[in-house]
């Protein structure tokens, strides 16, 4: 795949199909349109067709297929290898799709494919309901979903994809189908947890759970109770009711209000809790937690669910450098607890962090076939999430990630979680989906046999 010059559907025809915008590298707008989150990814695509409905999608991979152009597709933007943009072919971007409908009564939502989670917690919210998402709103729905989907809710309710109705597709032949329990249900199968790798997905549907407002927020520790905290958060978290998410992350203190001054970019401990249960048992159902050090600050409180979504957006604006990876444990164990008391510390700047999602609960409930995800009895998902703003500091912030993970990798399951990983780790991909992998290939064959869609953790047909 690659080149620039079109044999089939000239770049002008494709402009006449297409309502959106069809912006190529001579227009005006084209620097903005290409850009991604991470500002390490810097690339020129041939043609960004900004879709606004599902029509422009198909015309999109027609115009991509049929010239033989490398594709890529790209929901919130977000993802870390870049995926979402390509050199010299064609992105269907769908940022100008997202619009949300929700069906209170039924509790479900249908969210176009380049809504972010600030956009479907924010329509959800008006009537008490919600569902698994990430835990920055600025992140699209459409990689998250169909990687996974880990956030504040999956203990209580499951990984985003395991919330999946339906989807809407346009696959590489550029028909568009309906995937869910009855019709295509391969391909539905294999859209949660599989990632971008069998079309465009126009449109999700979400069954919803009763969640407004939270008791929830951070507390930071001094570091030198970092073995303790793990160590009791550990026990805590392998007892608590699921409406308890809690994670630690190593985090350098931000120069916020609720942290006393002289604290400011001191390297801490925190734990990010978010308790979706009645409200008034929320200070209870954190008091273990709290109990575990001397408290340094704390922001902790009932607050809607979607404000809890933005509490971190501000580390982690558009134009930072991103490098990650990530590993699934079973067992959080001692070994494990002193790699993480070892590195975490040596977090470089305020932007990075590393997290240790909890995926118990009601993530174990559904069986490691049911959905192409995997790892159904990991109990946590790490990130090592490296974000920095200066490209001079590229050398010495890559090799912090690199050096944690050399440490914890061992100790870990082999596979790891598709959304947080580099774009070095296409290695790992038959490693993350275990007994399903290759049940994937055989629904990358039906659907894309040629690997239109490689632009991700690439399933190779
Ligand atoms: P994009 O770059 O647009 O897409 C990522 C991949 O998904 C690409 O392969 C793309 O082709 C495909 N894709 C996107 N939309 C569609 C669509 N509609 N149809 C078909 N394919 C599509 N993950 C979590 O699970 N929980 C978190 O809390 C979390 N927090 C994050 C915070 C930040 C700041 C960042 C950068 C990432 C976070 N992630 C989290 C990881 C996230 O899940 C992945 O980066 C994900 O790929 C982002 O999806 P996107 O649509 O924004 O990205």
């Amino acid at each position: 795949r690659g080149g620039v010059a079109p044999m089939g559907i000239t770049i002008e025809k494709l402009r006449e199909r297409v309502r959106g915008p069809v912006i190529s590298q001579q227009d005006e707008g084209f620097e903005q349109a290409r850009s991604v989150h991470n500002a390490m990814i810097d690339r020129r695509p041939h043609a960004i067709v900004q879709c606004v409905n599902a029509g422009d999608a198909v015309a999109a991979v027609d115009y991509a297929r049929e010239n033989g152009l490398d594709l890529a597709v790209r929901g919130g933007g977000h993802s870390v290898p870049g995926f979402g943009t390509c050199d010299d072919g064609v992105v269907i971007d769908l940022k100008p799709m997202r619009g949300v409908r929700v069906a209170p009564g039924d509790r479900t939502a249908r969210a176009d494919g380049g809504a972010t989670w600030g956009d479907l917690n924010a329509a959800t919210y008006a009537f008490g309901l919600a569902t698994t998402g990430g835990i920055i709103s600025t992140t699209g729905i459409g990689g998250l979903t169909l990687g996974g989907g880990i956030g504040y809710l999956s203990r209580g309710h499951g990984l985003s994809c395991d919330n999946l109705i339906s989807a809407d597709v346009v696959t590489a032949s550029g028909e568009l189908v309906v995937a869910d329990e009855r019709q295509h249900e391969d391909l539905f199968w294999a859209l949660r947890g599989g990632g971008g790798n069998f079309g465009v997905v126009t449109s999700f549907e979400y069954e919803l759970a009763p969640v407004r407002d939270i008791y929830g927020g951070l507390i930071f520790f001094d570091l030198d109770q970092v073995a303790n905290v793990l160590r009791s958060y550990r026990e805590i978290i392998a007892d608590a009711p699921e409406e308890l998410c809690a994670f630690p992350a190593f985090q350098i203190a931000p120069p916020l209000p609720f942290i006393p001054e002289n604290r400011h970019g001191d390297t801490l401990i925190a734990i990010v809790t978010c308790w979706a249960g009645p409200l008034d048992a929320g200070p209870a159902a954190l008091q273990p937690l709290r109990d575990i050090a001397p408290i340094v600050a704390e922001h902790v409180g009932p607050m809607p669910y979607p404000l809890l979504n933005t509490m971190f957006d501000v580390l982690v604006p558009p134009g930072l450098q991103h490098y990650w990876k990530a590993n699934f444990v079973v067992k959080l164990t001692d070994e494990m607890i002193d790699a993480h008391v070892e590195y975490g510390p040596k977090v470089p700047v305020v932007n990075s962090t590393v997290h240790i999602y909890p995926i118990d609960g009601a993530c174990h409930r559904v069986a490691p076939d049911a959905t192409a995800f995997a790892y159904r009895d990991a109990n946590f998902a790490t990130v090592i999430a490296g974000m920095w703003p200066d490209p001079g500091a590229n050398k010495a912030n890559i090799a912090w990630v690199r050096d944690y993970y050399s440490a914890i990798a061992p100790l870990s399951e082999e596979g790891g979680y598709v959304n947080f990983m580099a774009g070095d780790d296409q290695d790992r991909i038959r490693a993350n989906y275990k007994g399903n992998y290759d049940r994937l290939v055989q629904v990358k064959r039906a659907y894309d046999p040629d690997n239109l869609f490689h632009l991700n953790q690439n399933i190779r047909p």
